[in-house]
């Protein structure tokens, strides 16, 4: 029975068996990536070198990546739906919120189409509306559907409300044949299509002020 010593966050550890090293390789604690070290080698290794180790099929995340769930909402501060909290713009929210938001949103898409589609069938109104259509976030970053449904498109870096030329670049994509489609589908995750180049994000007017919808924080 050789004794086996390893190293972790610069600390060496040990002696243990062979077969402790092994457990501590199936449960986790120890990494491929730890060097050890056992009488009769020349000098330490990764442990990913030994031949009799069965590492787990899938390592656990490092420690700093976890993300740590809060016990109320941030937006209504209710712990009722936080078991099934989800991400709205890297922010744990409740499930209540979550959908209240995106139902918003998606339902002002809505209403922007509905209106959109019954101008388009009135003559010579039409290709004012292909502007209207790519210019609709631009009055205070509400379109009609937004400003009914209480929310607006905010300059991310900024945070000031959208004017045309972000309202034009944002909805660039729905010119793209089955791209509105596309879009109103994935609305949920929070940014959609169209936010990244024009640097936009859309928040809930009742919560403008909450860490959530803030723009964000610039980094030098
Ligand atoms: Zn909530």
């Amino acid at each position: 029975m050789s004794n086996w010593y390893y190293a972790q966050n610069g600390q060496q550890k040990g002696p243990i068996s062979g077969d402790e090293l092994r457990t501590l390789a199936t449960q986790g604690q120890l990494r491929p990536d730890d060097l050890v070290w056992c009488e009769g080698m020349p000098q330490w290794q990764p442990a990913r070198e030994l031949a009799n180790i069965a590492w787990p099929t899938q390592q656990p995340p490092p420690i700093s990546a976890m993300r740590q769930v809060p016990s109320t909402c941030p937006l209504c501060g209710g712990a009722k739906h936080m078991d099934d909290a989800r991400l709205l713009y890297n922010h744990f929210v409740c499930r209540k919120c979550y959908y209240a938001f995106t139902n918003r949103r998606q339902f002002a898409y809505v209403i922007d189409a509905v209106v959109i589609n019954l101008l388009c069938l009135v003559p010579m109104v039409n290709l004012a509306v292909l502007l209207l259509c790519a210019g609709k976030d631009c009055f205070a970053g509400q379109s009609l559907g937004k400003a009914l449904c209480g929310v607006r498109v905010i300059d991310r870096a900024t945070g000031k409300a959208g004017g045309f030329g972000m309202s034009f670049k944002r909805n660039l994509p729905l010119y793209i044949p089955f791209m509105p489609l596309v879009i109103g589908f994935g609305l949920s995750k929070g940014f959609r299509l169209g936010d990244g180049w024009a640097h936009s994000k859309v928040i809930w007017n009742k919560y403008k002020d909450h860490p959530v919808f803030a723009a964000d924080k610039v980094v030098a």
